[in-house]
């Protein structure tokens, strides 16, 4: 672990933590984001970074409160600042207008880093499994990282997160878009207006539950993992 501080968080105003938030960097290399991340100006940080290499930077004391999440909300909380540990994973991330880059998969020592690292946050904070999410999760309408290259099977299997357990029907039933989304609420995801954005918001659970098709299309597979994921929250 390097000690690496960056001057940009606050005090946290609620004391408890309660969500694990995985990002990534998004920037053509780890040492821009470590600069970003520790420059008053960005007033951008998380508390933990990791490169590619492996190596684990801390840039923000745990007690305190960094500035990754930006305007978020799950389940009725909205400053999740305030209530998360955030972790930077170096990733050039997907190219956006003006950006260039090809995603590409999390390195193995990336991954075997944050395995301990996780670990010991969640059960430090004694952090629910449901809590570990993405920022696509809880800032879906901006946000697409760590994205769908992300384990989070693995992550899952090394206890930090859930996973859907195997679908017995993954049949072609259809599927009532109201009823999806008020399951979607249910599990923590912001559903407002989704009227609006409805392909966006389920492209978001399907990256992170479903990455080899997340169309954003509400099918039958979609539903059945959500339902699983509700059951295992409900334990
Ligand atoms: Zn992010």
């Amino acid at each position: 672990m390097i000690n690496h501080p960056s001057p940009n968080f606050d005090a946290r105003k609620d004391g408890r933590i309660k969500y694990l938030i995985l990002h990534y960097t998004g920037m053509a290399t780890g040492q821009e984001a470590l600069d970003r991340l520790c420059d008053a100006e960005a007033a951008v940080s998380a508390h933990y970074l990791i490169e590619e290499d492996g190596r684990v930077f801390s840039l923000v004391d745990e007690e305190m409160r960094a500035w990754h999440a930006g305007v978020s909300k799950w389940e009725d909380d909205v400053d999740i600042n305030d209530l998360s540990v955030g972790i930077e994973i170096v990733n050039t991330g997907h190219p956006y207008p003006g950006y260039e880059s090809v995603y590409k998969p999390f390195t193995e020592k990336q991954m075997q880093a944050l395995i301990p690292l996780a670990q010991s946050i969640v059960k430090r904070h004694e952090i629910k499994a449901c809590h570990v999410v993405g920022h696509s999760d809880v800032a879906w309408r901006r946000k697409i990282d760590p994205g769908e290259l992300f384990d989070w099977k693995r992550l899952s299997e090394e206890g930090v997160g859930l996973w859907p357990r195997k679908q017995t029907s993954t049949g072609d039933e259809e599927v009532n878009l109201d009823i999806f989304m008020n399951r979607l609420s249910q599990y923590g995801y912001d559903t407002e207006g989704w009227k609006e954005d409805a392909t966006q918001l389920i492209s978001a659970f399907q990256r992170h539950f479903r990455p080899q098709d997340f169309s954003g299309k509400p099918d039958a597979e979609t539903f059945f993992i959500l339902e699983d994921l509700l059951k295992q929250k409900a334990n």
